[in-house]
């Protein structure tokens, strides 16, 4: 196994679905793969999820399956699977609960975070997966184009937000992850939600959204509109931000550092006199998960690989006034990148 591990433990999140398809929910009870260096792997699973696991798609895989009743201890019974074991590694996302029976059950292994391993893996995307974060893309495209049907002066954040997150759902998501929509002053705050504020006449407004779809992967996707004519200094900077957006788009491809492509749209806005404005990093991979590896950051030298999706997203924040962010996902492919998000990046001015 990589990296002299002995085991991986994999409870149910990401991870998991990455490595068997299976989508399990994350509850009290243990589910748990266990991928061992020595011997095949195996499953750990409550008695009653049994059923529901075998019609996953791990009932194909044809693990070895190990049921425990209500009044078992799983962690005994998966430390038994693991004899001498001295590094194991546990998902990212496993419950603290869950490691530190696991600490408790393996006295001698010593623990560590198994995305060093497998974030190798799932940073790389396969031909299937790029085909599924296409569909993702171009069903929060579909959402965006119908915002003219909902954003309007007059109506509330929380409002618009609540048929953009029906939007996101009919058409082509199971989840709606979120719904940012950030009118005049709430737009310089880059992760504000909603509000019951009214969105007023020449208000600009930042619409961030995402969901899952059905087969686990994420889409993500920004444009800022005006609802009526935007004020001046909101115009001073848009252009800057669309310039630097594109000169990111640009500058991805294979064997460009990941911070090489930060610094492409931070330099555009610092030029232009808006780089203190830009607050954030530019972008993050985004695949079963809306935020994981790659992170589009300075100090992030990882080179960019074809298969590799993230998203591009510089923002404009004047506190007080407004904001501004522009986001698409790109996928690095073996002589540039492709955009997966193919809505107009120009102003949308909708009915004030
Ligand atoms: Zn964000
Ligand atoms: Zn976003
Ligand atoms: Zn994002």
């Amino acid at each position: 196994m990589a990296a002299g591990l002995d085991a991986l433990l994999v409870t149910p999140g990401p991870d998991l679905r990455y490595l068997t398809g299976y989508d399990a929910v994350a509850l009290e009870r243990l589910t748990c793969l266990v991928v061992r260096a020595v011997g095949d792997p195996v499953v750990v699973v409550p008695q009653l999820e049994v059923a529901a696991a075998l019609a996953s798609p791990i009932g194909e895989l044809g693990l070895g399956m190990l049921a425990w009743g209500e009044t078992d201890d799983p962690y005994a019974l998966t430390a038994a699977t693991l004899p001498g074991v001295n590094r194991v590694a546990v998902d990212d996302r496993m419950w603290a609960v869950k490691a530190l029976a696991f600490r408790h059950a393996l006295p001698d292994a010593e623990q560590e975070a198994a995305g060093t391993v497998l974030r190798e893996l799932r940073m790389r995307k396969d031909a299937a997966e790029l085909e599924a974060l296409r569909v993702a893309a171009a069903a929060i495209d579909r959402v965006h184009a119908r915002m003219g049907e909902w954003l309007r002066a007059g109506r509330t954040e929380r409002e618009v937000a609540k048929d953009i997150v029906d939007a996101i759902l009919a058409e082509g998501h199971v989840r709606a992850d979120f719904a940012i929509v950030a009118s005049g002053p709430n737009g310089a705050s880059p992760h504000h939600e909603v509000s019951d504020r009214v969105i007023a006449a020449g208000d600009p407004v930042v619409v961030d959204i995402g969901g899952t779809t059905a087969q686990g992967y994420c889409s993500d996707s920004t444009r800022t509109y005006a609802v009526g004519e935007p004020p001046e200094d909101f115009l001073a900077y848009y252009g800057a931000l669309q310039q630097a957006q594109e000169a990111a788009c640009a500058a991805a491809g294979p064997g460009m550092p990941c911070e090489e492509v930060d610094r492409a749209s931070r330099e555009v806005l610092e030029e232009a006199g808006w780089g203190d404005l830009f607050i954030h990093r530019t972008g993050h991979g985004i695949g079963l998960e809306t935020h994981e590896d790659p992170y589009i950051v300075a100090g992030n030298r990882q080179l960019l690989e074809p298969g590799m999706a993230f998203s591009v997203e510089p923002g404009v924040y004047v506190a007080g006034r407004h904001g501004a962010r522009i986001e698409d996902i790109v996928v690095c492919t073996t002589d540039g990148a492709e955009r997966l998000n193919i809505q107009p990046r120009d102003l949308a001015v909708l009915g004030g």
